[in-house]
């Protein structure tokens, strides 16, 4: 996944769209395979020229919400992301982020399709078929994932965000820091949720923010079904070391535990019980 807010880094509104056509450009050519990019995701703790002074910032114009209103960042954006989708068909997905409601997915989907629209009157190629999806990040979606995959093309799992926004921990605060669980029972029912959701309406799911780079976290993870986690690359020598040391179904019944727990003491003691059982 890519995040573009470094594109409005220095006081300024938004980048020209001539230069996110490079940046984007630059992106596809100098990868392989499928390249998730996510909208700008400003306010909270990415702030900008155009964030307010909000007194509870990440419960205020954040992502999604910001763009909808911020129609020429908005249209400049896609209209950049649309042509490149355009020049390297079937490799660009749109990711949204800080979704709460699904108007707010249907609302970007007919701001992609208008923009198509213009892009093709004017004689740009375009992929018609460029999936939109969102990123769950925000607890409600998560609670009725099932009703959101109906109309997202893929979800993507901010485990970051969605930590800070269940267990009611602001992800920045050091002094409560000791309380940003991410591997808190609560985190993985929703995650759990959230699969079983897209599988029963077949549409992928991914996970991204910090909870696969440790190691209790990666195991849950392959437990609940991903096969693909995205980390640090400091961690993913260990990660991956880790992973190739046990069966699926020592991770599948770590999952379950994990889900199945009171509290996060209970999740450890799991976790020790199933992968250093000697100890
Ligand atoms: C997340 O919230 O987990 C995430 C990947 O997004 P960000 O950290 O950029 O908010
Ligand atoms: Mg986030």
């Amino acid at each position: 996944m890519v995040r573009t807010e470094a594109l409005l880094y220095g006081g300024i509104t938004h980048k020209s769209e001539k230069e996110q056509d490079l940046y984007y450009g630059r992106l596809l050519e100098d990868s392989a395979g499928p390249v998730v990019i996510r909208l700008f995701d400003v306010g909270g703790d990415k702030l900008h020229v155009l964030t307010p002074d909000e007194s509870n910032p990440f419960l205020g114009w954040r992502g999604i919400r910001m763009l909808l209103d911020e129609h020429d960042m908005l249209h400049s954006q896609l209209r950049s992301i649309l042509k490149c989708a355009g020049k390297f068909q079937s490799r660009i997905r749109i990711l949204a982020p800080m979704v709460t409601n699904i108007e707010e997915v249907k609302r970007l989907k007919t701001e992609v399709a208008k923009v198509q629209e213009e892009l093709a009157n004017a004689g740009h190629p375009i992929d018609r078929e460029v999936p939109v999806g969102i990123m769950v990040e925000v607890p409600a979606v998560a609670i009725m994932a099932d009703s959101f995959a109906k109309e997202a093309d893929f979800f993507s799992i901010g485990t970051n965000d969605l930590t800070q926004y269940t267990l009611a921990v602001d992800r920045t605060n050091d002094q409560v820091g000791g309380l940003f669980q991410h591997d808190h029972p609560a985190i993985w029912l929703l995650i759990r949720e959230v699969v079983s959701a897209a599988r029963s309406n077949g549409i992928e799911v991914s996970v991204c923010g910090e909870l696969a780079s440790d190691l209790l976290g990666a195991s849950a993870l392959i437990g609940l079904g991903f096969r693909e986690l995205s980390m640090k690359p400091s961690s993913i020598l260990k990660v991956k070391g880790w992973i190739r040391e046990f069966d699926l179904e020592t991770f599948e019944d770590f999952a379950k535990d994990a889900c199945g727990a009171k509290d996060r003491k209970e999740v450890y003691e799991s976790f020790r019980k199933r992968f250093y059982p000697s100890q």
